[in-house]
């Protein structure tokens, strides 16, 4: 019995231990690669409106190396910045209109933590090729799930179809507008194994709060 309970305490220590290498190395466990939809961006953005792009297809947001234990973790690695003329297609800033500046804050602040298993350039090709690989606009399209001011739609009515073409299990980010209260689908998000190459489930709790209508306009 006593022999049963310390092993458990080192088992729990250990596991505590390792928590916090990955935690303050800035490892990653897995990759979250979040797409946008432009119209959501744009309308709950701070930014000036002068500069917005409202793309009517989703875009690339960014590759971000993940923990379970701390989704945004971790940020703010080393690195420089770096541009390559396709990510203007796929992983334009809808915001303000400074690509470059986009793609150095999302390298900056997420790219330099999985930087031993994708440098620059090869962290912003996977990200066009996984973009480039599934066309969510087209998918939801497919599945009559096209932007409206009046239709709503359930967490799952978004998921499925998305679900169906990749396989696996995305996430929906959502963001509240304050003053019509509405929920508008702002991101989709996949996820990818530590390699980013093969997608897994996403096994998060989803971000579109519980049961409400989503919008998608
Ligand atoms: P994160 O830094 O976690 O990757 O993303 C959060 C920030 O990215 C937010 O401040 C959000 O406004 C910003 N963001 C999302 N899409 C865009 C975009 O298209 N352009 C710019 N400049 N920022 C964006």
């Amino acid at each position: 019995m006593g022999m049963l309970k310390s092993s458990l305490a080192f088992l729990v220590l250990a596991f505590a231990f390792f928590l916090c290498f990955i935690m303050s190395t800035g490892s990653y466990v897995y990759f979250q690669f979040v797409q946008q939809w432009p119209p959501t961006t744009c309308r709950l953005s701070s930014k000036p409106s002068n500069q917005h792009r409202p793309l009517q297809r989703f875009t690339i947001h960014g590759l971000w190396p993940s923990n379970y234990s701390n989704p945004r973790k971790p940020s703010n690695c080393n690195g420089s910045p770096h541009m390559r003329s396709k990510l203007k297609i796929s992983w334009p800033d809808v915001e303000s209109g400074n690509d470059t500046r986009f793609w150095e804050g999302e390298w900056n602040k997420h790219g330099t933590c999985s930087e031993e298993r994708l440098n620059q350039m090869q962290y912003f090709e996977r990200s066009h090729d996984i973009w480039m690989s599934y066309n969510i606009t087209k998918i939801l399209k497919n599945a009559s799930i096209i932007p409206s001011a009046t239709q709503k739609w359930t967490y799952s009515d978004i998921v499925s179809p998305i679900k169906t073409a990749t396989g696996r299990t995305p996430l929906l980010r959502c963001k509240q507008d304050k003053k019509t209260q509405l929920l508008h689908l702002h991101e989709v998000v996949f996820c990818f194994e530590y390699n980013a190459l093969k997608q897994i489930d996403c096994n998060r709790t989803a971000g579109c709060g519980n049961q409400q209508a989503i919008s998608f306009q």
